[in-house]
């Protein structure tokens, strides 16, 4: 098959391609790859999975270049965080071989569904680890799948780099101060689903979280972390509840690179009055300028770019990004693998 899309213009959504990889896990240990072509799984009505919440995900990229050569972005790290999850949710770990094996095979079997260098998408990676096995009583399963599918989306940004708004949600947390914000299972998402429509019904881009506890310090921006700009310092929160971003950890070695200074602290919310660039960051936008903030409860509102532009400190972490992304600046941090 030989895709014909309008690469530009592909939104989030699903689209099939042609094959996904799968292993399972029985018995204490790992099987073979498997290659499938159908995007349906048969699975027990009692899989833990669906009753017990034991399922995990990671979300990585892939990006073609000038030289017409694939790069996956930070491939080992998504491998750790993954296992971090999975340790959590008591289901077992992959090892990092077959972590690999299962996203670079995916790829390459869907070698036509990544997006050319000029359109600015990207192929979208997704590794899922489910519980399989079968239970009614509350344990966890002894079966488990691992599953990686691909999903080509658009650019972010259609229209150009543009400012975004957040509202600041009172009623609401997606978790708890020592649950499982800090990994990246599938509860925590539905749990942001009331939050993220309150959002978007009132006409924010999305939602900005305060910690669970006392509501007065930055948790997270719904599905991505927070870091803002203060003269040549880059400050991101730190939260048991934060799920650590690997675009936010990037970024704060490339501000370094930049010979700024990197703060990982708490935040207290008054502070928002005294930065000079807000933003979003994460796998989907890399950075998503955050141009106002609305504390609706406190009638409270904070401005950022204030000309209509991101600031020049986020532009400039963007487009360095972007640029290690695509191959047309040197992976000097070893952050791409390459796909030959
Ligand atoms: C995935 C995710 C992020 C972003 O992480 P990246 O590794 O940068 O994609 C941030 N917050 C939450 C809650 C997430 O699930």
């Amino acid at each position: 098959m030989k895709p014909n899309f309008d690469w530009k213009n592909l939104s989030f959504d699903y689209i099939k391609t042609n094959s996904n990889i799968r292993y399972q896990f029985s018995k204490g240990v790992w099987g073979e790859m498997r290659k499938y072509t159908s995007d349906h799984i048969d699975m027990h009505m009692a899989a833990t999975c669906l009753h017990y919440g034991q399922e995990c995900f990671e979300g990585l990229k892939a990006f073609k270049g000038k030289d017409g050569k694939v790069r996956i972005f930070r491939l080992n790290e998504n491998a750790k965080r993954m296992n971090d999850s999975a340790r959590e949710i008591f289901m077992p770990e992959i090892p990092k071989e077959i972590f690999k094996e299962a996203v670079i095979n995916a790829v390459k079997l869907n070698q036509e569904f990544v997006p050319p260098y000029e359109s600015g998408a990207s192929l979208y990676i997704r590794p899922l680890l489910i519980g399989t096995g079968p239970r009614v009583g509350l344990n966890p399963a002894d079966e488990y799948m691992f599953i990686v599918f691909v999903n080509p989306v658009g650019p972010y940004f259609k229209n150009g780099f543009k400012p975004i708004s957040l509202l600041i949600d009172r009623d609401r947390d997606r978790a708890a101060p020592l649950g499982v914000g800090h990994v990246k299972v599938g509860g925590n998402y539905a749990a942001s689903f009331q939050s993220m429509e309150k959002a978007h019904k009132n006409g924010y881009d999305s939602v900005l979280f305060l910690d669970p506890k006392e509501k007065k310090y930055i948790d997270e921006c719904g599905p991505a972390n927070f870091f803002a700009i203060k003269e040549k310092t880059y400050i991101t929160p730190e939260s048991k509840s934060i799920l650590p971003s690997i675009t936010n950890k990037s970024l704060m070695t490339l501000a370094e690179d930049m010979g700024l200074k990197v703060e990982r602290r708490k935040i207290e919310l008054r502070e928002l009055e005294e930065f000079d660039e807000v933003g979003a960051c994460g796998t989907a936008a890399v950075i998503g300028p955050v141009g106002r903030i609305v504390d609706e409860k406190f009638g409270k509102t904070y401005q950022y770019c204030h000309d209509g532009n991101p600031g020049t400190i986020s532009t400039e972490l963007y487009n360095r990004f972007r640029a290690i992304q695509y191959g047309d600046e040197s992976d000097k941090f070893d952050w791409v693998t390459v796909i030959e």
